[in-house]
């Protein structure tokens, strides 16, 4: 499909750093990429830091590292939304001028001894009873501790979210009271500042999970009240546990960095990603153009999408097949940290290049991949090949004296090695397997020839001469 071109999108992927990203917000930044790309628009990124007792630095690394690693930059400089406090502040300021807000001196016991406290849906919460609202266009007693209300428009009995992604929800006012803009000591309220900074960075589609949906009729009433031109919004649908319950540790790893160091691909962990929630007929491999080219609003779900594992790890097997080794090397060296140069001293470029070749065929991660390379390079343990008989040792032994004479090239081999069961009267079924051993200590191996080229001729002779030495 055509990019659309929207020069106007402009959207933001604004977490929080109370801990590491998850994966739920790992596709929540991914979905507003893809948007951001297929409609030629920008893709910005606010850190949302006014919780200062939970916000952490090192958390904030984490998410950047995150992104930077699956490759979601953003395209302008980073927000830091606590370095805006001075401007929130002064726009509920502004909002008391207008009447929009007011000053409210009760103390929360206060508060409580007036109206009580209130649950709706099953939240217990102490709604506000506008005590203060006779206070509207005063000037501030200061006197007095307070804190900025907000003055819920006495016209609205309810609010309707227009949600792309689940249609039309109206939402009754009484589920709101005249809330908190800025505390009494002097910090502004989540709700508040979320709509002031997505103003400030003329954000005009705002994609996020569907925990948020209960914050949006709040956030509408403030857009109004501001002036500020409302952008439109979309809640994703929760990511659900394989069992269909609230996701849990098990299900997923909690920190989606995590799948870095477990030797997924970022390609194909966004590629995961992209189906949870989203489809594009029953197309289930994608590249990151091809995501980029099909990503649509429409074709979201409004139903939960199911985490498995399972499709992760096959997700990511593809995308390791397709992928060049060189690129794979320099990742695992680069990007995983691990110490390639240090382990494969003795093998060339071009036969490590040959072995991520034939060992990401049939490894589902990077890690088992690395795994798979040192414990080929260490050769079979003397235990793992001690099972020979004699008369497998002498077939070894006249095997060695052939492949001595012998080009290692794919072709050659193959004709060598047929012929060579032909004279011996065995079957390839039979020799296979005790030549797989030998090379690499294990039955299950790549292919006998593809095996026999990589290593080339030295190692493989010098290889089954071990063998046949125990
Ligand atoms: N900071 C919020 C979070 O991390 C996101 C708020 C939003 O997207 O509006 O969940
Ligand atoms: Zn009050």
């Amino acid at each position: 499909m055509q990019h659309v071109y929207q020069p106007h999108v402009r959207v933001r992927f604004a977490p929080s750093p109370t801990g590491m990203l998850h994966i739920g917000g790992l596709r929540t930044a991914l979905f507003n990429f893809l948007f951001a790309r297929h409609t030629s628009g920008k893709f910005l990124l606010r850190i949302e830091d006014t919780d200062k007792e939970r916000s952490q630095q090192r958390y904030i690394d984490a998410i950047l590292k995150t992104l930077q690693w699956c490759r979601l930059t953003p395209d302008e400089p980073l927000v830091i939304q606590s370095e805006r406090q001075d401007e929130h502040v002064r726009v509920a300021e502004q909002l008391v001028e207008e009447h929009k807000a007011y000053y409210c001196y009760c103390t929360q016991q206060e508060v409580q001894s007036r109206v009580g406290q209130t649950t709706i849906d099953g939240v217990s919460y102490l709604r506000y009873d506008g005590f203060c609202r006779k206070f509207i266009g005063q000037p501030r007693n200061s006197q007095k501790s307070y804190v900025i209300r907000f003055a819920v428009p006495e016209n609205c009995s309810e609010i309707t979210v227009e949600d792309v992604i689940k249609g039309n929800i109206t939402f009754a006012s009484d589920t709101f009271d005249d809330f908190i803009l800025v505390r009494s000591d002097g910090a502004p309220m989540y709700n508040f500042v979320v709509v002031v900074d997505d103003a400030f960075m003329r954000i005009t589609h705002i994609i996020r999970g569907e925990e948020h949906l209960i914050n949006t009729p709040k956030q509408i009433l403030l857009y109004q009240a501001c002036g500020y031109p409302l952008p439109t919004f979309g809640h994703l649908p929760l990511i659900l546990g394989a069992d269909g319950s609230k996701m849990s540790k098990r299900d997923a790893a909690a920190n989606a960095f995590d799948y870095m160091d477990r030797g997924y691909l970022p390609e194909a962990l966004c590629n995961y990603l992209v189906r949870l929630g989203w489809s594009h007929g029953d197309q289930e491999i994608f590249t990151l153009t091809q995501m980029v080219d099909a990503f649509t609003l429409d074709a979201i779900s409004s139903k939960g999408a199911l985490f498995d594992n399972q499709k992760l790890d096959w997700v990511n097997s593809v995308h390791l097949k397709s992928s060049n080794a060189a690129a794979l090397y320099e990742y695992m060296k680069q990007v995983m940290n691990l110490p390639l140069d240090r382990h494969f001293t003795h093998w060339s470029y071009a036969t490590i290049m040959q072995l991520i070749d034939l060992y990401k065929q049939r490894c589902v991660t990077l890690q088992d991949l690395y795994c798979e390379l040192i414990l080929l390079y260490k050769r079979p343990t003397v235990f793992e090949i001690s099972e020979l008989t004699f008369e497998q040792k002498k077939l070894l032994d006249s095997l060695i004296t052939l492949l001595n004479i012998t080009e290692f090239t794919h072709q050659i081999l193959a004709g060598c090695i047929k012929e060579f069961c032909k004279t011996q009267e065995i079957k390839l079924g039979d020799l296979g397997p005790l030549i797989r051993v030998a090379l690499t200590g294990k039955k299950d191996a790549p292919g006998l020839y593809d095996l026999m080229t990589a290593l080339g001729k030295q190692e493989t002779i010098s290889r089954l001469t071990t063998y046949y030495l125990v």
